[in-house]
């Protein structure tokens, strides 16, 4: 797992109390037989033989800034993970142990944000946190919504009026293309953003690694 930071400080790194982790199987395996009988195709050796165990999992981290010591329990899956490599004596696999974390609490943060950023942004870019875990659709979405603060705080207006004088709501793309005129470069990043933020709300198949990627 890569270390984050303590979301109490902000300057320890949290670490796993290895003695507070918990594991147990899930019913799809808890239910097997140990070994293969005459009533069973699989059993729990099987799985076990095919790397595709895993474990439902609770566990504790500490933050290592000696001032703090901040708690942050977390649940998820723990899975064996069969990892296949190369090297001069041809092909080789091993297993080990990976862990897909659904939730921490207190939340940590993914990133830091800059002290002076405006508490408009950075309430909402901390609401994107405990969601970016549990659903990376929805956290894309609570992002999207932060560049839409972003852009009020940078004068960028949300309003305009149509032809017939009537006032209406600014698309996410005109706005960051009105900001992109004094800064493009930037403007080119808050598009990927707001793309991430599209898919959050239309699709449901958004990735961890797309919204690590905005
Ligand atoms: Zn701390």
């Amino acid at each position: 797992m890569p270390r984050f930071s303590c979301p109490t400080c902000g300057r320890g790194l949290i670490n796993i109390l290895q003695d507070t982790l918990i594991k147990k199987h899930p019913a799809w395996i808890a239910n097997l037989p140990e070994l293969g009988d005459e009533f069973s195709d699989a059993s729990k050796n099987d799985v076990r033989n095919c790397g595709k165990e895993e474990f439902i999992t609770s566990l504790f981290l500490k933050c290592d800034n000696k001032g703090c010591g901040e708690i942050i329990a977390s649940i998820g899956l723990l899975k064996d993970e069969m990892i296949v490599g190369y090297d001069k004596y041809g092909g080789w696999c091993s297993y080990e142990e990976r862990f897909y974390p659904a939730s921490f609490y207190p939340a940590i943060h993914l990133l830091e944000i800059p002290l002076k950023t405006p508490e408009s942004i950075k309430s909402k870019i901390v609401k994107s946190f405990p969601l970016f875990w549990l659903s990376p659709s929805a956290c894309g979405n609570a992002i999207r919504i932060s560049v839409e603060r972003l852009l009020d705080e940078c004068g960028v207006l949300s309003k305009k009026l149509n032809s017939k004088g009537n006032e209406i709501e600014l698309p996410l793309h005109a706005r960051i293309e009105e900001f992109g005129k004094k800064f493009e470069y930037l403007s080119n990043l808050l598009f990927a953003i707001k793309w991430i933020g599209n898919d959050g709300s239309h699709a449901s198949d958004l990735k961890v690694e797309d919204v690590i990627i905005a």
